[in-house]
């Protein structure tokens, strides 16, 4: 093999993002791998039954406050505009997810939520967001007993299922990302662009990789070919223990398994995903019509499972924050500065939760940092 100019192992959104700006931008040649058989990571879609489209490693809603972000994908994808609406399953019946104004009068009686919606506004003031285990340390007494119920009702049991740990035993990001809404908007997330690429994930990625400068190798694994390739830069969304051989132990992650059912009829619930906290073993069920609203006769849902990440029996889905797991990883980070002309980045590769705008701000981030440093070595 040639030696390569610039390698980027991992052909999900990061090392797409990352691809298109060295070909477009530098005029580079990029080879892109991936040990699957199809681009795009986890953000990989597929038409279904009735053509509805599929979201292989579950929902996926694209929202972000970054003008930037929206302004680059705006370039590669028209956008279907949509608002995530959830609703949740307390006591066997559906209610709006995130717990905010309108779930307070859907759960309580009237005079008990707006005796609490009052406290609520005036202690934290409208529209204001409140992490849950911050509510729990609310002095007030009716703060504390609707902390109480969110807390059981909503978080406990979910976390346990999705982390196999209780909420005070994952770092309070990850809780914070669903805080109490101090509103009555019933989005799951309320940033400035919401939207879905109006012909799916993996056509709006493909448009991104449409460069001739851009050379895209599926079921290729960096452990087979590493010792045999050459190159000026690598550019790794891998995991980064991985790369590392499992010198200081292995990251530990959370996986997910989907059953993805096709269903005879129009509609099998009321809104794209419905929540399970507290009863089976699954924690969610995605409806994935609603994404684009595509009218058809039937429909298609996925039941989401969350699994211990085993290598080689299933896929990385969400590294766990926790002090132990981030002092692991801090070992890594501290190791790869010692590589010249390696970087690290993605999900994988930061060993962070990132959602899909971080992810691509990271990608655009890193890619400003290399042209600074071709310019001043050049
Ligand atoms: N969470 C919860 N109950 C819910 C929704 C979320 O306990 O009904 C907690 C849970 O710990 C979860 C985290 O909040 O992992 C973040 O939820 P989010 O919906 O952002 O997860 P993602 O869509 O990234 O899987």
């Amino acid at each position: 093999m040639s030696k390569i100019k610039n390698l980027i192992v991992g052909c999900g959104l990061s090392g797409i993002v990352l691809a298109e700006r060295i070909a477009s931008e530098l005029n580079e040649e990029v080879l892109i791998i991936d040990k699957r058989d199809h681009i795009g990571g986890n953000c990989y879609d597929y038409k279904g039954q009735d053509d509805i489209i599929i979201h292989k490693y579950g929902p996926h809603a694209f929202h972000t406050k970054y003008k930037e972000v929206w302004d680059y994908l705006s370039k590669f994808t028209s956008w279907h505009y949509f608002t995530l609406k959830s609703q949740i399953v307390i006591d066997n019946e559906k209610v709006t997810l995130p717990f905010n104004i309108n779930t307070i009068y859907e759960v309580f009686p009237e005079y008990l939520a707006t005796k609490i919606s009052k406290k609520l506004i005036n202690t934290y003031g409208y529209n204001k967001k409140i992490p849950i285990l911050e509510l729990k340390n609310s002095k007030d007494k009716d703060l504390k007993f609707l902390a109480e119920y969110v807390y059981k009702k909503i978080f406990e049991q979910y976390t346990v299922k999705q982390w196999g740990v209780t909420p005070e035993e994952i770092d309070k990001s990850v809780t914070s990302r669903v805080p109490v809404l101090v509103s009555k908007d019933n989005g799951y997330f309320q940033d400035k662009y919401q939207a879905i690429p109006l012909q799916g994930y993996t056509k709006m990625m493909n448009c991104i990789l449409d460069n001739p400068l851009i050379k895209v190798q599926l079921n290729t694994d960096f452990k087979d070919i590493r010792d045999n390739v050459k190159y000026d830069k690598l550019f790794y969304s891998g995991a980064i223990d991985e790369f590392f051989n499992y010198e200081f132990g292995a990251l530990p992650y959370r996986s997910l398994y989907f059953d993805i059912q096709e269903k005879n009829v129009e509609y099998y619930q009321n809104t794209a995903i419905t929540n399970y906290p507290n009863n089976y073993d699954f924690t969610r069920i995605s409806e994935y019509k609603y994404f684009l609203d595509q009218k058809t006769s039937k429909t298609t849902i996925a039941i989401e499972y969350p699994q211990e990440f085993e290598d080689g029996k299933n896929e990385r889905y969400y590294p766990i924050a926790n002090d132990s797991n981030l002092e692991l990883y801090e070992k890594y980070l501290q190791k790869s500065k010692n590589l010249s002309n390696v970087y690290f980045f993605g999900r994988l590769g930061d060993y962070k939760y990132y959602n899909m705008d971080e992810t691509i701000k990271r990608a655009l981030d890193l890619f400003k940092k290399v042209k600074e440093n071709n310019v001043t070595t050049n």
